[in-house]
């Protein structure tokens, strides 16, 4: 049985990958800020739950007492709004919680990790290319890109491989707040707000959370046994 950690497994793509993981008989732990929505993701599934905020070193080495086969990084997030409205407080935070909290738990989970170890980043398109309303998540998630590209490097020989997923719009919290504020900005409805959203999508639509999870899943898997340093695009050809 292998041993997986989620990080922000509280909601999201985070739930929907843990749960995964679970079903397929996978021990896993799940860490957040919030126990409760920790706990809620654990209901009708054997998981741990361990509250922890991703960019406090300490709090995240008291996560690695044993260690894990299967390492996700997926806690992360940002506000959008253009550069010249950006403060520093917003700035700090969204690197804190993409690349800082990222860089924490990768080097932690390589204490004690052995050959057939996975180490995956949830990164997004914004890891390749830039979008106008946000500069802050955008520099960030290039940064966990760059940060997968050279652990990669660093742990290839030790039979680890180390990857990003990139997904586009996925329909979550973070994607419903996206529609809410471009629906405010342009003074639209809902659906026309969406299909602004979308409108970088070729598919046209928002991308389920479990199309992420089979890029997770399948990173994982034995079959990716020599993908390493590799993005992989979940964006129906945004990308
Ligand atoms: P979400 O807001 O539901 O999930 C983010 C999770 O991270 C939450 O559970 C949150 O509590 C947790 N988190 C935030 N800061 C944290 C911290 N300091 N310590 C620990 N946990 C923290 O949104 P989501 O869409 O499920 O996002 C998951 C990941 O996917 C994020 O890294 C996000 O950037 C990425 N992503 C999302 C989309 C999208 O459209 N939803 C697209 C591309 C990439």
């Amino acid at each position: 049985m292998r041993r997986v950690l989620v990080t922000g497994g509280g909601s999201g793509i985070g739930r929907a990958v843990a749960r995964a993981f679970a079903a397929a008989g996978d021990h896993v732990t799940i860490t957040g800020r919030r126990l409760e929505a920790l706990q809620e993701t654990a209901q009708g599934f054997d998981m741990d739950c361990h509250s922890a905020d991703v960019t406090d070193e300490a709090q995240v080495q008291a996560l690695f007492d044993t260690p894990y086969d299967v390492v996700i990084a997926n806690a992360g997030g940002g506000v959008a709004g253009k550069l010249r409205g950006l403060t520093l407080e917003n700035w700090n935070a969204t690197l804190a919680v993409n690349m800082t909290g990222t860089f924490l738990i990768f080097r932690e989970a390589l204490h004690g990790m052995t050959a057939g170890g996975r180490l995956i980043a949830m990164a997004s398109t914004a890891s390749l290319k830039g979008g106008a309303a946000i500069p802050a998540y955008a520099a960030a998630k290039h940064g966990v890109l760059g940060l997968v590209r050279s652990v990669a490097l660093d742990v290839a020989s030790k039979g680890i491989t180390c990857n990003a997923v990139c997904p586009g719009f996925v329909e979550t919290d973070l994607a419903e707040a996206a529609i809410s504020a471009v629906s405010k900005r342009f003074d639209l409805d809902r659906d026309a707000a969406l299909a602004q959203v979308v409108s970088d999508n070729p598919m046209g639509r928002l991308i389920a959370p479990d199309e992420v999870v089979a890029a997770v899943m399948f990173l994982a898997s034995p079959y990716a046994s020599m993908v390493n340093g590799h993005a992989l695009s979940v964006s129906g050809g945004e990308i």
